[in-house]
């Protein structure tokens, strides 16, 4: 038996309203059924198992509930961190739990709607506010629950593999894998720590950990790999683009699949989708940054299987357009002034028509007053010499901005 695939949607949708800034993490989760599991818990794939006879006794809001909690373990890698602690027995295990459960218990408000008991930082004998492996040493075990299972969030809380789960995804191919992959995983963590930094309103918890994210190592390549993922999954209709809220046919989307469910944030492996890529070659740019920005957004592209991309090069106008395999084909011209106004308007001429322009730009342009129909504009703001003295006006609103900047060499994953 399977769970009611209307309640999963239902209660993940419920998650995603409530916690907009999660929707990413939320709507990655597949949501398999697990006949005697006892309750619901998530592996180090990010795959729920949901026992479908518990399920039926859960409102839609204690599913979101616990879906959201589930989300929180994965995307705080407690499995990760929980290897690195070296857990012994099961109590220990237990224990490690608890110590994730408190540290999740800031992320929400008290009134997140949860169908299990979990651990507070006050049970454990901790201050809240602090980390899992703080309350793990100096917090105090709960008392023994022989027979409860319920603290049991899973492997993807504490690295350790149950009899109920199933074997590790086998492959990186395939659209409908089920599982998501490390890489993608820290994809959608730092998809999750920007959106939780642009929010109002996010509580405490997660704010610190984002910024622990934003730390000095941000990367803008995973920056722009994530951008590029989002882009390109908006034109798919899986995610909404503008963060408010999933569309109904994202919610419609995450059933498709049967048995496995639900990756509503698909994999970029998608032929049907066309990229154009707008180069500012007047003569402000650093072409070094450019042409090292350039290769980074090839190797997105490619490694998503995206085939088809329209390189223009353009200064006051368009100077030469290239559809190319492979980057390093095209020839950059210009040196002008800029206008990345008019690479724009000829890169929605082109067709077939890209549902995804990245403009790689210092940002000393001109931009449309209104956004290209729909297409996802993603503006690679190249860093400016600061010695120049010189800002660049912030590109549109209705664009997504990623910061490059030419002090860090090589790529950070
Ligand atoms: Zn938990």
């Amino acid at each position: 038996m399977h769970p009611d695939q209307h309640k999963v949607a239902a209660a993940r949708l419920w998650a995603a309203n409530r916690y907009p800034y999660l929707a990413s993490a939320v709507f990655a989760l597949s949501v398999d059924a697990v006949e005697g599991l006892g309750g619901i818990q998530v592996d180090e794939w990010w795959r729920v198992h949901l026992d479908p006879d518990v399920a039926g006794r859960w409102d839609i809001n204690q599913l979101g509930g616990e879906l959201l909690h589930l989300t929180a373990h994965v995307l705080r890698d407690h499995a990760g961190r929980a290897k690195a602690v070296e857990l012994g027995d099961t109590a220990e295990l237990a224990h490690w739990v608890d110590a994730a459960d408190a540290e999740i218990g800031d992320d929400f408000p008290v009134d997140l709607p949860r169908a299990r008991p979990s651990a507070t930082a006050t049970q454990l004998g901790c201050r809240d506010g602090g980390l899992a492996e703080e309350y793990f040493r100096s917090g105090d075990p709960l008392a023994s629950r022989d027979g409860d299972q319920q603290w049991d969030c899973g492997s993807g809380a504490h690295g350790r593999t149950g009899p109920f789960d199933p074997p590790p995804p086998s492959s990186d191919r395939g659209e409908r894998r089920a599982g998501v992959g490390r890489e993608q995983q820290e994809l959608i963590r730092q998809q999750v720590a920007n959106d939780v930094l642009s929010a109002d309103g996010a509580p405490p918890g997660l704010r610190r950990w984002a910024e622990t994210r934003r730390s000095p190592t941000v990367d803008w390549r995973a920056e722009l790999a994530a951008e590029i993922r989002r882009g390109v999954a908006s034109r798919r209709g899986a995610v909404d683009y503008s963060y408010e809220r999933p569309s109904r046919r994202a919610a419609a989307m995450s059933e498709i699949g049967g048995g496995h469910g639900i990756v509503a944030l698909p994999s970029l492996r998608d032929p049907s989708i066309d990229v154009a890529v707008v180069c500012d070659t007047s003569s402000s740019v650093d072409d070094t940054l450019l042409s090292t920005a350039l290769a980074e957004v090839e190797g997105l592209l490619r490694a998503a299987g995206i085939a088809r991309v329209d390189v223009l090069a353009c200064d006051d106008a368009v100077q030469a357009v290239s559809r190319v395999r492979r980057i390093e084909e095209v020839q950059l011209f210009g040196g002008g002034g800029t206008d990345m106004a008019a690479g724009l308007a000829v890169a929605q001429d082109r067709r077939p028509r890209p549902s995804v322009i990245v403009v790689l730009t210092d940002g000393f342009t001109p931009w449309p007053s209104v956004p290209p129909e729909r297409c996802v504009v993603i503006v690679g703001l190249l860093g400016v010499d600061p010695a120049s003295g010189l800002t660049p006006p912030d590109p549109p609103t209705w664009s997504r901005t990623v910061r490059i900047e030419a002090t860090r060499s090589g790529p950070n994953r």
